[in-house]
């Protein structure tokens, strides 16, 4: 963490301010990567540093990924009963019907369900025939093809294949991330989504961290004074604040909830 005192500055502003929302990515920020995307479990103590944000007044959480919703709940273990709200596939999805509301703009219309079927079908089919070391996952906005720890030429083929067949489908958004190509028909993003959140629950002060491309959605989105954006890792940034890895990520959020906690405590 090369910023130490701005970072610290910025994370003592933002406890101070209510309502404040706290938001953040899920793979590369709360959960290292696996070369199996469902065994990428968080950091240990990060989902309960939330739990510890989200019950304090005036304080909202929300992890935003490009998962979709069951398996985000799946992977944090965060019940339907909390107060955390979960936003999955880049924004489609919301696990608060209220936020879904908010979010309703980006809703995948029925053209769009008839193009997600056609697409998966492709996309089984090249997978079956050309790039069978590659993993498919459907999700309710999106067919996402997995390449991590294969060889590198045999990842960039299917992925440049995959790239071809999303092109004969209009409408679909192609989403690059790190070993892994999202076709989806939504047309939400990670920044929508959170400046939706951040309207619904009047967020005075917007806090964000994310670690990938689709993160950069968001990031360019919050430029109020109040944002508190952070990128995870290495690679050119709109986010104003950086940090090297994902126990990193968690001790900035553990910060946070310190600073908070006093915030409230001494009224
Ligand atoms: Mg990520």
């Amino acid at each position: 963490m090369s910023a130490v005192a701005p970072v610290e500055e910025a994370l003592e502003r933002a406890a101070t301010t209510r309502p404040l929302l706290v938001a953040t990515d899920y793979d590369g920020v709360l959960a290292p990567f696996d070369a199996d995307p469902m065994q990428a479990t968080p950091v240990p103590g990060a989902v309960d540093t939330l739990r510890s944000l989200a019950a304090l007044p005036g304080v909202h959480v929300a992890v935003v990924s490009g998962r979709d919703l069951v398996t985000l709940r799946t992977l944090t273990e965060i019940g339907d009963d909390e107060p955390i709200v979960l936003i999955g596939s880049h924004g489609a999805e919301s696990s608060s019907a209220a936020v879904r509301e908010a979010m309703e703009a980006a809703a995948v219309t029925p053209e769009d369900e008839v193009t997600l079927a056609e697409l998966r079908s492709d996309i089984e089919a090249l997978v079956k025939e050309h790039h069978s070391e590659a993993h498919i996952e459907l999700k309710s906005a999106a067919v996402v093809v997995h390449v991590r720890g294969l060889p590198r030429e045999v990842g960039d083929a299917a992925i440049a294949d995959a790239r071809r067949v999303a092109l004969d489908h209009p409408g679909v958004k192609v989403l690059k991330g790190k070993s892994v190509l999202e076709l989806s028909v939504s047309h939400a993003d990670k920044g929508s989504a959170v400046t939706a959140l951040g309207r619904h629950v009047d967020a005075v002060a917007r806090v964000y961290l994310g670690d990938d491309v689709t993160d950069e959605d968001a990031f360019t989105r919050m430029r109020r004074p109040d944002d508190l954006t952070v990128k995870v890792g290495t690679g050119s940034t709109a986010a104003r604040y950086r940090v090297a890895d994902e126990p990193a990520a968690a001790a900035l959020l553990t910060r946070l909830q310190e600073l908070c906690s006093a915030a409230h405590v001494s009224g």
